[in-house]
């Protein structure tokens, strides 16, 4: 296999264990049931001719610590395990990764009950190192930055979570199992005492079989027979990149206070692995599910958003949040004065247009954007519904969890 992953590998007819597929999540879930069950055939079936093609290759790069999520939740307990672990991960394998550390900067004194609550979500789920800290610890820390107040989480890191997921990939190939691109999964029936998958290379007829399809998870769970309620709304999330002379800017991961009821971060400044600078992301709902470029519409996924009541539900309560967002996405100015409120030496000459990411994000029909990792059942097969932000960081905790489910629902022996 190449360093760029594995391609156009033929999907086999049977096998016991099938993964649908093939971003950070999938190729986890199939490294982790593979390693567990040795005398099963694996198999991972992935739609674009590479792996890590969607959401696992267009994201912040950032190991979340755990700071933000409600104590008791999937995504505080995941995240923080899973964060360990990628550290371990990528140092055990030569992945470039750095615990460069961030800071969450209140601008003003509105902000400061809500950065309280997140020390205290942060203490609550055991992230490692957290320290309150004040205007002069966060120039001591981002001497470009400026705030009345601010957390400092030394445990927040940076990795290339497509290079992970290669390596997964690759892991999966090393314990016998088979990685199949550009093979999308059409139609999902169950057949006696198995799964037929029918798919761009014919089908496969497999024991069980696990889905992990990122953006497009409510149409094959809604295929298997599940509810299809969450549905998946498309958030397109924009990047900026700073030139390179004005990377000084920036040291490491300067980070808002969020708004606790929206499941984004808010748009932050995040130096990449390869020493880029990037600002972003926005979060605007896309016209299509793979709305890298802006004017991307396609029919299905647009009526897809419109039909669910959710959609309307959600528009109603967060109308200006949306019109911020339009505003930033459209003008320049706009987008770099949301950074510039923690960076004010930053002009919009000093930025660049850089690249977009699709958010995956399920949305209840009560118009509900769902904070917390969710995963469904139908029969002989485990659905990962939601899997948003710091599901990269997370991957490996979220493996073991399914795996976990997967080894009492299909009643495997270890
Ligand atoms: C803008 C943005 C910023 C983010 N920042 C961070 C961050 O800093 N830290 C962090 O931890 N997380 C971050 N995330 C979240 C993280 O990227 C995702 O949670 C993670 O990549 C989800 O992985 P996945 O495997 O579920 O999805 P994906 O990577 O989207 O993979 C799903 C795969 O399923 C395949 N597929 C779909 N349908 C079919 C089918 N019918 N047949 C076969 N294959 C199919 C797709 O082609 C795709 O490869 C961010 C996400 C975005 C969009």
């Amino acid at each position: 296999m190449s360093g760029a992953g594995p391609r156009d590998a033929h999907a086999p007819e049977r096998c016991d264990l099938a993964v649908v597929g093939g971003g950070i999540i999938g190729l986890a879930v199939a490294r982790a049931l593979a390693r567990r069950n040795p005398l099963a055939s694996v198999c991972v079936l992935e739609r674009e001719h590479q792996v890590a093609t969607h959401q696992t290759g267009h994201n912040s790069g950032v190991i979340h610590a755990g700071v933000y999520y409600t104590p008791g939740s999937l995504k505080a307990r995941l995240c923080v395990e899973g964060a360990r672990e990628m550290y371990e991960y990528c140092e055990q394998h030569e992945i470039p990764s750095e615990r460069c550390g961030k800071v969450i900067i209140a601008t003003d004194r509105a902000e400061l009950a809500r950065l309280e609550e997140l020390e205290r979500r942060g203490r609550a789920n055991g992230v490692p190192g957290l320290r309150r800290i004040d205007a002069a610890g966060i120039e001591e820390l981002e001497p470009h930055a400026r705030g009345i107040a601010g957390l400092h989480s030394p445990n927040t890191g940076i990795a290339d979570f497509q290079a992970v997921a290669r390596s997964y990939a690759r892991d999966v190939l090393d314990t016998g199992g088979s990685v199949a691109t550009g093979c999308e999964v059409l139609r999902v029936a169950v057949q006696g005492r198995s799964l037929r998958l029918t798919h761009a290379h014919g089908t496969t007829t497999a024991g069980h079989a696990v889905f992990c399809a990122g953006a497009w998870a409510d149409r094959l769970a809604v295929a298997a027979g599940a509810s299809p309620d969450p549905r998946i709304v498309p958030f397109r999330g924009a990047y900026l990149r700073l030139v390179p002379e004005r990377r000084p800017l920036v040291r490491a991961l300067i980070y808002p206070v969020p708004d606790p009821s929206l499941p984004f971060l808010g748009v932050h400044l995040t130096r990449h692995i390869d020493g880029d600078v990037l600002i972003g992301p926005t979060a605007l709902i896309a016209g299509a599910r793979d709305a890298y470029r802006l004017a991307t519409v396609r029919r299905r996924d647009l009526l897809d958003t419109l039909e669910w009541p959710g959609t309307w539900r959600m528009l109603r309560r967060w109308w200006s949040t949306g019109l911020a967002e339009l505003s930033r996405a459209a003008l320049l100015s706009a987008f770099v004065r949301t950074a510039a409120r923690y960076v004010p030496e930053l002009q919009v000459a000093d930025v660049r247009p850089a690249f977009a990411g699709v958010r995956a994000q399920a949305l209840g029909r009560d118009g509900r954007l769902l904070d917390d990792f969710a995963f469904s059942h139908t029969e002989r097969a485990l659905h990962v519904r939601n899997a948003p932000s710091p599901a990269a960081t997370s991957s490996l905790a979220i493996a073991r969890h399914v795996a976990d489910e997967a080894q009492r629902a299909f009643d495997l022996e270890r």
